[in-house]
């Protein structure tokens, strides 16, 4: 996305642990929430409004269950906040 004389505009996708004893005030567009296979934390991906996009957000919940793999393997806990790789990063 280009806007003229600021060049490329950087948009940040982020996946935030849900709590749900708390409603989280969201800067974001809720557009999924990915559940850990191992221990059941749940995380939602969050689209800045102007980019909401639900094929990106499909590809980034599988990246993020990848991480969630290797965070159990490496024996590390999850991090509250977890920044997604944009679209025109390389998600496998
Ligand atoms: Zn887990």
């Amino acid at each position: 996305m280009f806007i003229a004389g600021t060049g490329v505009v950087r948009t940040t996708c982020t996946a935030k642990r849900v709590r749900h004893s708390t409603e989280q005030k969201l800067d974001v567009v809720l557009m999924m929430i990915v559940t850990c296979v191992d221990c059941g934390n749940q995380f939602a991906i969050g689209h800045p409004p102007e980019i909401q996009d639900a094929e990106l957000a499909r590809r980034q919940a599988t990246w993020l269950k990848d991480q969630f793999v290797w965070d159990h393997i490496q024996e590390q806990k999850h991090r509250a906040s977890i920044r997604l790789p944009a679209s025109n990063e390389s998600i496998k």
